[in-house]
């Protein structure tokens, strides 16, 4: 074997060539996975701390194919964190759209709306910024890159390296392999990256860190995390300056009462509205269409005028962790720690993760920081983030509304008490904890035939694929697939009892079952890499893998 060396001023390269093998070896001082606003936080936090003396080699790994491209959100965005991380004049350049004016939370019906008269206090986003998250993160990227980091798109991390129970880097995965995982010309192996740490920012459900946390055991103590589905579509409207700026919250229709979630309608500018809907993956009925469910919302009376005359320029889909603060893992071990969606910091109650990424991101970067000028990366020195993190008031949003989530698991009336309750005493009431199932294990078996289309050619109706076309997904056609069905066998007995749910929660129809054929197909080029087929199929018989760089989604906007 021979090693080639070079150094540059930030990295220090080996390469090492063998005859069947050349995989590049990178050191860095700090390895980041996932190019989202939690990690990036944490990146600027550290790096701007660090100005006057000498800073850490930042490396950032990011699977899609330019920073925001896998990045999806409303978004209303709490500003608190924001003076933490910017200078007023880097703040005054955030590519923000209106600022709320008018909020409402409606209950729906099939056929009418009521208004809920009052909006708490912890629940109002007046005079919040309106954004879009995939245009925040690439200017929070780009601030970052100036101080310092480098950015690394199309470079999934695929394995954690560990030696002697520390976690010491990542793998990249490799470019060329063909579907049955033979090298084309093209190929290019992954390099392994070796680091002092490896923040983990994979946001919600990410492969690596559900690895590290069942390998661990860090969630032993947890409930397990509440998942929920959001679909999103981004509307062009003719001219309304009025819709700048108003943001509606509806729950009830088009969920029945024993599904958590509900809608949302954002006037991000005159022109520009976004809409979703949001399904807790804890549904029951294996009849239910969580996409069918969104083209149901749109034609609601309260909904459709808002969007009338327009047309779709956006689409996407993404889980976000709701379970809250009986859900979080540990958020350390021997050499990573863990920032964001990826550990589950999500206030569901007022559906707003971002300033908690970011909280996440500024007690990460702080606990660096001291790590860095003491040269102490052990466990210890890392657990200085979680100490940071409880002093920020989104830990202690989630702290109090503790135990709101698991309590819809016992109906909508008991989760709507109980959440009234949590913020009438401050999360003291209900008392103790309230446990929770897997989402996967809520289905029940299907007792009627499939939900079909209500509002088939209806104006702003969409079939999946004319949506799909709007989210810019895309992959390589030609290797391994990322979408593994572990054993057919479990499909045999999945499809008489629960009638294939996969090919309805899948927003990208990328599972199908063809007429007469009594077998599950996969259409993987779909994927919008949102994670629901792992979560919620009632088997666990879906492994979702990481595909080639590149590859999912091209969210702009979103
Ligand atoms: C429909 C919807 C609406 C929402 N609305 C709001 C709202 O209005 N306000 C609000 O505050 N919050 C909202 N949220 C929540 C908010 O978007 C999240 O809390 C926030 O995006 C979390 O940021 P993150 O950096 O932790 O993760 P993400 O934004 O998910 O970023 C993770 C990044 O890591 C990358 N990645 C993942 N795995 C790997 C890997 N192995 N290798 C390399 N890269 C990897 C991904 O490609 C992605 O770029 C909403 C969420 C959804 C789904
Ligand atoms: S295949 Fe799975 S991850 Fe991909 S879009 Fe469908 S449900 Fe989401």
């Amino acid at each position: 074997m021979s090693s080639v060396v070079f150094c540059s001023s930030l990295l220090c390269y080996d390469l090492y060539l063998s005859t069947d093998m050349q995989r590049e070896l990178i050191e860095t001082d700090i390895l980041c996975v996932g190019a989202g606003v939690a990690v990036l936080s944490a990146v600027l936090r550290l790096l701007k701390r660090c100005a006057d003396g000498k800073k850490p080699s930042v490396l950032i790994l990011e699977k899609g194919r330019r920073i925001g491209a896998h990045v999806l959100s409303g978004a209303v965005l709490d500003p608190e964190p924001l003076d933490d991380l910017l200078t007023p004049e880097e703040k005054a350049a955030l590519p923000f759209k209106a600022t709320v004016h008018t909020e409402a939370f409606h209950y729906l019906t099939p056929w009418r709306s009521f208004r809920v008269p009052w909006t708490p206090a912890p629940m109002r986003s007046e005079g919040f910024p309106l954004a879009a998250l995939s245009e925040v993160t690439q200017y929070f990227g780009r601030l970052c890159e100036k101080q310092g980091a480098e950015i690394y798109c199309e470079f999934p991390a695929v394995e954690l390296l560990e030696e002697n129970g520390r976690v010491i880097g990542a793998r990249v995965g490799d470019k060329g392999l063909d579907r049955n995982g033979r090298p084309k010309s093209s190929y290019e192996p992954g390099p392994e990256i070796h680091a002092k740490v490896v923040i983990l920012g994979e946001g919600a459900c990410g492969v690596l860190t559900q690895k590290l946390i069942a390998a661990r055991r860090l969630a032993a103590h947890a409930n397990p995390q509440a998942y929920a589905l959001g679909i999103k579509e981004l509307f062009e409207v003719p001219p309304r300056p009025e819709n700048a700026g108003r943001i509606l919250h509806t729950f009830g229709y088009p969920l029945d009462r024993r599904t958590y979630g509900g809608g949302f309608v954002y006037g991000l500018d005159d022109i520009h509205v976004a809409v979703g809907l949001i399904t807790a993956l804890d549904y029951r009925n294996a009849g239910l269409s969580p996409h069918e469910r969104f083209r149901r919302y749109k034609m609601h009376p309260l909904i459709r005028p808002l969007l009338e005359g327009g047309h779709v320029v956006g689409y996407g889909a993404k889980v976000l962790p709701e379970g809250g603060y009986y859900s979080l893992p540990e958020l350390t071990t021997e050499g990573a720690l863990i920032v964001g969606d990826a550990a589950g910091f999500v206030n569901s109650v007022r559906l707003k993760g971002i300033h908690i990424a970011m909280d996440s991101g500024v007690a990460a970067g702080d606990a660096l920081y001291e790590a860095w000028n003491k040269n102490d990366f052990s466990k210890a020195a890392l657990d200085r983030y979680p100490q940071l993190l409880r002093q920020r008031s989104g830990w202690k949003q989630l702290w109090r509304k503790r135990n709101v989530r698991a309590s819809f698991d016992y109906g909508t009336l008991p989760g709507l008490l109980a959440t009234g309750l949590s913020i009438f005493t401050g999360g003291l009431l209900p008392l103790g904890r309230l446990h929770r199932r897997p989402d996967h294990e809520g289905l029940q078996p299907l007792r009627k035939a499939p939900e079909q289309l209500l509002f088939q050619d209806a104006p702003l109706q969409f079939d999946i694929l004319s949506d799909l076309y709007r989210s810019g997904t895309q992959h390589e056609e030609d290797q391994p697939g990322h979408l593994v069905i572990l054993d057919r066998e479990k499909c045999r007995r999945c499809i008489p009892l629960y009638g294939a749910p996969c090919t309805r929660f899948c927003p990208a129809e990328v599972y199908k079952l063809p007429e007469g054929a009594g077998e599950i197909s996969m259409e993987p080029a779909n994927c919008l890499h949102c994670k629901t087929c792992k979560i919620k199929d009632p088997f666990e018989n879906i492994d979702w893998r990481l595909p080639e760089g590149g590859g999912g989604p091209g969210y702009v906007e979103m």
